[in-house]
């Protein structure tokens, strides 16, 4: 794509889907995949004379998201009714908050190509979710499963400058919500859904353009490709002399383009009033502390704790960090094994091609972390040599056996006898005299190959701490 001579504004908000049980003003479940219709009850139906009663655990949740954000909680705010008719949306209108959301400010920090950045929180409100409108046919049909599900929006200032950058902060996002256990993060299932809304700047006037709104963008790749796309066309518009028109946009993923849906609301269009079958939402200080209280390490620090407290690689640090439960793995195995960096390089390269190959979560690894790190513990002791740990690991993922109890059983006991592992290096040092004249001339990455030949002359059974000793002064001889 050409570059853009205009600079790209870019806010977003965000729906995440709060994991409450219930829904927010009934007590009907809130899990994904039921029958259509199932879960519902007169007040998320919207029939007439019920009223809605607040769910304590939805407010508790967005209010932990809020104080991780920095942003500042109000001790008052309010639910507003937002009209509009859908079909989906059986009581003409939406429960949400208006003109006193739970919280304001704040912000997202997180990195992209390497810079850290920082994107401002305008607020972060309560609201419910609609139903679902599925058309097939000549007909269409209506699923009011999702109708009252509790949901926190949250609204970036438009301070995003690219399409890597939505994809960087809406990761982020995603990151702490999970790590805070407030939302699935899952984008197919609808529990975190969102919406763009793109402008370009004219650097050379400083003017900015008409907004559009980017709508359906269901994955993360989706997101970036809708923005881009919403850039370039925005671009053209311009440069041949048009005006961009605001507007809503539909993306649709397959066909990679976007489609007019309709003309974009503003808030006047909603008749926004203050709910009146509920009572204002107050936050006590206790309640504010308790939450504070509970609030678990956030996904920044604890990756700046392991690079100082386990000497482990930045890189390391964000990809153990990436998913809460992989971090939380690794700290428990780092422990068991004595060695933080060899837990580290373990887990993020024979686990982890482990859980890809299967296609799962950490959570799915038959080896539990105490476990692996008795492993590590042989491994890094040297009474296993790398190979046969591998042999080892192999057996522990098929069964409940410690890594102790398969090398007694198997008498895996490394060989650590000087005499014969000593005639074993001179053995092939001898065979290899040209190695061993390149490697005196200065080719020290030779070492590996010499430790491979050991590794096979011994199966994998010999004492790599002695070996690497006694290959040391031969070579050195
Ligand atoms: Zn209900």
């Amino acid at each position: 794509m050409a570059k853009s001579e205009f600079i790209p504004v870019i806010g977003l908000e965000v729906h995440a889907q709060l994991l409450t049980r219930s829904k927010a003003f009934c007590g009907c479940p809130t899990n994904y995949g039921a029958d259509p219709n199932r879960h519902t009850c007169p007040v998320c139906l919207g029939l007439p004379g019920v009223l809605p009663v607040l769910n304590r655990e939805m407010v508790d949740m967005a209010l932990r998201l809020a104080l991780a954000l920095g942003a500042q909680v109000r001790p008052v705010s309010q639910f507003a009714r937002k009209n509009y008719f859908y079909p989906d949306l059986p009581k003409g209108y939406q429960i949400s908050q208006f003109d006193r959301p739970l919280a304001e400010g704040g912000a997202v920090e997180f990195d992209c190509d390497g810079a850290a950045l920082r994107v401002g929180l305008l607020r972060l409100h309560l609201e419910e979710d609609a139903g679902k409108s599925f058309h097939d046919g000549g007909h269409s049909l209506v699923d009011f499963n999702r109708c009252g599900v509790p949901l926190v929006e949250i609204v970036s200032e438009p301070e995003i400058e690219s399409p890597a950058q939505a994809r960087a902060y809406l990761t982020e996002l995603r990151r702490l919500l999970q790590y805070l256990e407030v939302c699935s993060g899952n984008m197919e299932e609808g529990a975190l859904r969102c919406d763009a809304n793109v402008s370009l700047r004219d650097p050379a006037t400083g003017r900015m353009g008409t907004p559009t709104e980017m709508k359906n963008m269901n994955s993360f790749r989706g997101v970036q490709r809708a923005l881009e796309y919403e850039i370039e066309r925005q671009s053209e518009v311009l440069r041949s002399g048009g005006a961009v028109v605001r507007q809503t946009l539909l993306w649709d993923e397959a066909a990679g383009e976007a489609r007019p849906m309709r003309r974009k609301e503003l808030a006047h269009d909603y008749r926004y009033f203050p709910e009146p079958d509920l009572v204002l939402l107050e936050v006590d200080p206790a309640w504010m502390a308790g939450a504070r209280d509970r609030l678990p390490e956030l996904p920044r620090a604890r990756e700046r704790r392991f690079q100082e407290q386990y000497g482990i690689q930045q890189q390391q640090a964000q990809t153990l960090c990436a998913d809460r439960a992989l971090a939380d793995y690794y700290e428990v195995a780092a422990a068991a094994s004595g060695n933080p960096v060899l837990a580290a390089n373990v887990i993020l390269a024979e686990v982890q091609r482990w859980l890809k190959d299967h296609d799962t979560g950490i959570g799915r690894y038959p080896v539990d972390p105490e476990r692996l790190g008795g492993l590590l513990q042989l491994l890094d002791r040297g009474t296993l040599s790398t190979p046969l740990a591998r042999e080892v690991l192999q057996e522990m993922l098929a069964g409940v056996e410690t890594a102790e109890q398969i090398v007694a059983r198997r008498g895996l006991a490394v060989m650590g006898d000087e005499a014969v592992l000593g005639s074993l290096v001179r053995q092939v040092v001898e065979a290899n005299p040209e190695e061993v004249a390149r490697y005196r001339a200065g080719k020290r990455q030779l070492f590996g190959f010499f430790m491979g030949e050991l590794m096979k002359a011994t199966r994998g059974k010999g004492d790599p701490v002695k070996l690497r000793e006694l290959l040391q002064k031969a070579l050195e001889g």
